[in-house]
């Protein structure tokens, strides 16, 4: 038996069916010293930058990390 590696699609542009399989690839992380405020995972860019939006808005905080993980799933070939 071998193993193959099979992409599922480019998390940086998921369509609305891989998102359910993706997950969760987007994440913005506060950059400020002694925050470490965080938004999790979220489906869609747009609800991470959201809330950086709010959290600057809330805290004067001006700098944000952007994450996008990039999934891949293990198939096993018979
Ligand atoms: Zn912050």
């Amino acid at each position: 038996m071998t193993e193959s590696l099979s992409l599922l699609g480019q998390a940086a542009s998921p369509t609305p069916q891989l998102l359910g399989v993706l997950g969760e690839p987007y994440e913005t992380v506060c950059t400020a010293a002694g925050c470490d405020a965080e938004s999790g995972p979220q489906e869609i860019q747009d609800s991470a930058q959201r809330w950086a939006l709010r959290h600057s808005g809330r805290t004067g905080h001006g700098l944000f990390r952007r994450v996008v993980s990039d999934h891949a799933r293990v198939t096993r070939s018979e």
